[in-house]
This record gives C-alpha cells, sequence and structure tokens, in this order.
C-alpha cells in the first residue's frame, strides 16, 4: 500500500525516484509527489493522479539535485488532491517528509502547533502535522548551532521526539534543505527497507523499487530510525540506542519483476503458476515416509502431535486460502479448525484452548490486520506460524516459524499466484499432521501424487485461456456474477468473486451452492450469469440439482468441471470450462485458475485498468 523512495548519492534524484515510484505502483496510490533538494531549497513537484502525470510535471519543469524523497499517497486523512499529495513541509519551508500510515493523535499535536506556535497548515492531511512538528522540534534545538555535522544529529533527534509524542502508525522519509546529502527514515507498522549501494543509499517501503540499483538491503525494523548519506548509514531505536543491523542479498532481480511478454503483471503472475506451485512444494514431499517436511515450523513431532486445534486468519484473497485450508486440515487431520478474518480476530475474545496453533497468512508478510492478529494471539501466549511471500517481511520475522510460498514477486494487486501456493502450503500442513495421526501411507501417498500432478494438470488448464477469453466476452454486458461451489469448492468461489469484484467492478458474490434457494435464488434472471464449480465428485449431483433451479429460472450458466461431469451437463450449462480430473484435495487449485483467467478477460474486454484497480492497495499497512 502506497510507497516511499528515498536517494542520496551522486546521480540525479529525479530520474531515479520516479523510477521507484513506478515500480511501486502495484502497490496502490492516489497521488504521488517529489522533493529534491537544489542547492539552498527544496523542489517539489506532486500531483493527484498517476505517476505519468507527476513525470509530465517533473519534465516540463525539472527538479535539480542528489538528494530528495517521494511517495504514492493512498489517502487516509483527506480527499486525494495536489494539495493533500505528498511531500509534504513544515513551517519553515526546509523541511519535506513523506509519510505512509496513519497519525491517530495528529488533531491535538495540529492544536498545539497551531496555539502555540501560530503554524499554518496547506492540507487535511495527518501527515503534513508531523512535519510541522518535527521542524518546530528541529528548529527549537538547532537556535545558535553553527557546526553543519551537528545539524544532522540535531534532524534525527527531532524525528526521534516527534515520534515519541506520536499515535499511530508510520513508514517516514525527511529532508532538509539546509542540510546537505542527508535523509532520514524511520517505521512503525510500514515497511522500509534501506538499500546500500556504492557511495548512494536508498529508502524504499520495498526492495522491488531499488533492486535495479542495489541488491544489498537492511530491512528495518518498527520503531528504527536510520540516518543515510553517501556513504554511510546509522540506525538507531525510537528509545536512542544504536541499532546493530545485518546486511541481506535481495532473492529476486530487477528481471524478476519485469512484464516479459505479457500485457499485465496480473497475466503474467496467473501463467507462472505451474512453477509457483512446484516452488511451494519443492523438496518438502517425502514419498517414504508418505509425508511433508516442513523445518520452519520450528516445532517438534510431540509438539505437533499435541495440536488440539488450528485457527488460520488472514484477510482477502489469504482468508479464502484459509478457508481451503479449513477443510484439508479436518479432512486430512481431523483436527477441530477454524478460520477467523484477521481484522476480526484481533479485536475479539475467541475462546482458544491452550493446544491451540494459529496461523498468519499474508502475501506480502505485512497485512495490517493479520500482522495485528498475529501480535494478539502471542500476547496471549498461543504460538503462531507465518505463511508468508515475502522472505523478510514482518510476519515471517516476528512468527514463532512458519512456511514460506517461494511464489517469487507478486505484483499484480489481485492476487493469483499466491492463492494457489498458500493452497499447496495448506495441503502440506494438512499431510503432515493427518500423517502424524490416524493417516495412512497409502492415502499419504495418493495425497503426495495428488500434488505432484498439479503442475502439468495447470499447464493443461492455462491452455485454455483463449477459450475462457471467449467466453468472458460473451458476459461483457452482464450486470453481475454468482460463484457456487460446495466443500473445497465453495471458498474457490468466494475467490472467484472477490477476483471479479476487484478488476471487474462488476456486483459478484461467492456462495455455498445449497444456499441459493434459501435467498440468493430472487436474484437470477437473463442478465445474471451463474457460475458454477461442479467438478464430477461426492457432491456433483447436489450441485446439479442447484443448476438445474437457476437454468428453470432463465439464468445463464457457466460449468467449471471434469470430463464426466460435462457429459451430464451437456444441454444444461451454457459455457463449460473443462478442467482436468483430480483429487479433491488439489481441485481447488485447478478451479480457481480457469476463474482467475475468466475475472482477467472480462476486465480487459471493459477495459479496466487490470493492474492498478481502482481504489485498491497490493499490501494493506493500514487497519
Ligand atoms: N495518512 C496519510 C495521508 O492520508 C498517508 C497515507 C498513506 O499511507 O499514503 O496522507
Amino acid at each position: 500500500m502506497c510507497g516511499i523512495v528515498g536517494y542520496v548519492g551522486r546521480a540525479e534524484a529525479a530520474p531515479i525516484l520516479l523510477d521507484g515510484l513506478r515500480r511501486l505502483e502495484y502497490r496502490g496510490y492516489d497521488s504521488a509527489g517529489i522533493a529534491i533538494v537544489d542547492g539552498d531549497h527544496v523542489e517539489t513537484r506532486k500531483c493527484a493522479g498517476r505517476i505519468a502525470d507527476l513525470s509530465k510535471l517533473m519534465a516540463e519543469n525539472p527538479a535539480a539535485g542528489h538528494y530528495g524523497i517521494s511517495h504514492t499517497r493512498w489517502a487516509t486523512h483527506g480527499k486525494p488532491t495536489d494539495q493533500n499529495a505528498h511531500p509534504h513541509f513544515d513551517e519553515s519551508g526546509k523541511l519535506a517528509l513523506v509519510h505512509n500510515g496513519v497519525i491517530e493523535n495528529y488533531q491535538q499535536i495540529k492544536e498545539t502547533l497551531l496555539q502555540e506556535h501560530e503554524h499554518h497548515f496547506a492540507s487535511e492531511t495527518d501527515s503534513e502535522v508531523l512535519a510541522h512538528l518535527v521542524g518546530q522540534i528541529y528548529d527549537d534545538s538547532a537556535v545558535g548551532v553553527l557546526d553543519p555535522r551537528r545539524h544532522k544529529s540535531l534532524l534525527v533527534e527531532a524525528l526521534r521526539t516527534a515520534l515519541q509524542q506520536v499515535i499511530g502508525t508510520y513508514g517516514i522519509a525527511l529532508c532538509h534543505s539546509d542540510i546537505p546529502d542527508f535523509i532520514v527514515g524511520a517505521r512503525r507498522g510500514s515497511p522500509l527497507v534501506l538499500g546500500v549501494g556504492k557511495d548512494e543509499n536508498f529508502l524504499a517501503s520495498d526492495v522491488s523499487a531499488i533492486v535495479a540499483y542495489t541488491r544489498d538491503a537492511v530491512y528495518l525494523n518498527d520503531f528504527d530510525l536510520v540516518a543515510v548519506e553517501r556513504d554511510k548509514f546509522e540506525i538507531s531505536s525510537l528509545g536512542g540506542e544504536r541499532g546493530n543491523h545485518s546486511i541481506s542479498k535481495v532473492e529476486f532481480t530487477a528481471e524478476d519483476i519485469k512484464k516479459g511478454d505479457y500485457p499485465h503483471y496480473m497475466l503474467k503472475e496467473i501463467f507462472e503458476q505451474p512453477g509457483s506451485v512446484r516452488d511451494a512444494m519443492r523438496g518438502r514431499l517425502s514419498l517414504e515416509e508418505c509425508t511433508a517436511k516442513l523445518g520452519g515450523l520450528n516445532m517438534t513431532a510431540a509438539q505437533l502431535r499435541d495440536v488440539g486445534r488450528v485457527v488460520l486468519t488472514g484477510c482477502g484473497t489469504a482468508l479464502h486460502a484459509g478457508m481451503v485450508g479449513e477443510y484439508l486440515i479436518e479432512q486430512l487431520a481431523q483436527i477441530p479448525t477454524e478460520v477467523e478474518f484477521a481484522s476480526e480476530f484481533r479485536h475479539r475474545n475467541t475462546p482458544m484452548t491452550r493446544d491451540t496453533l494459529v496461523f498468519a497468512i499474508s502475501q506480502s508478510g505485512e497485512t495490517a490486520d493479520t500482522l495485528g492478529a498475529l501480535r494478539e494471539s502471542q500476547r496471549k501466549g498461543y504460538r503462531t506460524l507465518g505463511i508468508c511471500n515475502n522472505v523478510a517481511s514482518t510476519i515471517a520475522r516476528e512468527s514463532d516459524g512458519g512456511v514460506y510460498m517461494h511464489a517469487g514477486p507478486e505484483i499484480g494487486v489481485a492476487a493469483t499466484k499466491s492463492f494457489t501456493s498458500q493452497v499447496v502450503i495448506l495441503n502440506l500442513i494438512g499431510l503432515l499432521l493427518g500423517r502424524m495421526r490416524h493417516l495412512s501411507t497409502a492415502e499419504g501417498t495418493r495425497l503426495i501424487e495428488a500434488l505432484e500432478s498439479l503442475p502439468e494438470k495447470i499447464e493443461e488448464v492455462l491452455k485454455l485461456s483463449d477459450t475462457i477469453k471467449g467466453i468472458a466476452t460473451k458476459y461483457a454486458e452482464a450486470t453481475g456474477i454468482l460463484f457456487f461451489g460446495r466443500q473445497l469448492n465453495f471458498p474457490v468461489a468466494l475467490e472467484a468473486a472477490l477476483k471479479m469484484k476487484e478488476i471487474t467492478y462488476l456486483y459478484a458474490e461467492g456462495h455455498p451452492s445449497a444456499e441459493l434457494k434459501h435467498g440468493i435464488i430472487a436474484l437470477v434472471k437473463p442478465e445474471l450469469p451463474s457460475v458454477f464449480i461442479a467438478p464430477d465428485d461426492a457432491v456433483f449431483s447436489k450441485n446439479l440439482n442447484n443448476i438445474e433451479q437457476v437454468r428453470a429460472r432463465k439464468g445463464p450458466i457457466i460449468a467449471v468441471t471434469t470430463e464426466s461431469g460435462a457429459v451430464r451437463l451437456k444441454g444444461i450449462a451454457d459455457d463449460i470450462i473443462l478442467v482436468p480430473d483430480a483429487h479433491d484435495i488439489a481441485m481447488p487449485i485447478l478451479t480457481v485458475i480457469p476463474l482467475q483467467l475468466f475475472a482477467y478477460h472480462l476486465a480487459v474486454a471493459l477495459g479496466r485498468d487490470v493492474d492498478k484497480p481502482r481504489n485498491l492497495a497490493k499490501s494493506v499497512t493500514v487497519e
């Protein structure tokens, strides 16, 4: 969600900052801006809209200088206008600041600054108040100090003092026109990473912004402050202690986050799924022991055997993967499992038993609600494991153990490959826990074979892209779409509806098929197609009944089914999407992919901006 890029070095800052912002576009934003220090003053350009609009402003009116900060905003306080776009300035106009997050007590701070110092504010944002507060503290402390080296530490101290007064979350970068070649960053709740270059250093909300320049990164922790110069940096904590951080190698390259020949990241990532699914299980299956091997759980066999209850928590797509996980873990390991919205779980008093194992599922590992759920669960003493894609993320670092997805960077705002990787991992967890209980070697072997055959079957499904495009185009006039599924395919219905809403903006809902007759059937009409996820499994004939009920009311029907199901649906469904047959546990992966493609092609047919859907952010770092 939203983003920060900062630069200090010998090169011109503007192209680097703009390029970094472009690479953060996928996170979602509504305005953007840049501040560059040019000699004795700060040049700033900012506007509501796209990075392309900001680039235009910069081209018309260039800003020169070798250090600066930049921002993409996802408005929380004040409309997305030019005025509210970051950077914001302090009262002196010399200090520029960009901020991700929310300053909860900004009103109170603003009142004090207005009353005691007669400050003037130019925007409605909480962030501007923080710029004024830091600036005020700095100006008070720098009076009469002539030594420029001391100005640097005074600026860091001013930020530290200001942040000690702040309630809320932040990723921050700031610069000051009196202090050359110096930028300062801080984080709490919003990610911030330092990129270490040769004679140049960077700040960014996520390494993809800077990986083209350096692969050496220092991932800051909450409550870290960092003072950055061309050839050095210094990390300290909010409390003032010196930090001791190591430099890690970013595990992907700039090449990995290119679209290649694909028109959209989303399509590229859909097509990456044979590989990402393979990577999610690579080295984690043992045919000899007919089980999964998950070393990162940091739990002994005895501890795993003692798990009496599982809670899976996440938001959006990760929550839907968790819902598949609920079926899987209960089916394979017979352990009572619940799925909780992370945002609800963290604030309610869910009764838990001491033998409960909690999983926090988040692609980015930075989702604020999921992180909140993880911390709440740990506070209460429950072992909490992460299922994340981003290895250096906060959830990955704070959890007691976990399983990485290894799906590679996911740039498309609408999550695709992370869902299938999460489902694979939940399968592995179900298999592991099941094999420690009652699951036989024969069933373990069948499950492993089912998982191992997935990449090839996904290749088959991907070949349907053009057929699905044809079906999607046919329904481009639809007023909305309903999705139905049963058992493991019910969460797929929810996920398919979410994809549809996210990128086509059409009204879409997912339901268990049998719920149709309990109310939803009132919506059925010729303009509202229903998609049934109905492979020929144990509940196929039940699905068939529901399909007939829709057909009797002239609702168009699209069925995602297997070969034998298709035979029985001939003449009943208007359109059939044929997926390869597979074990039940593997089916959600094969049924969701055609529906990712369906949403994608429909969005393209409607002329939507697939990779930058309106109002959405990729990794939701606010509550
Ligand atoms: N709360 C700030 C604003 O509304 C920052 C939002 C963001 O994270 O981009 O301007």
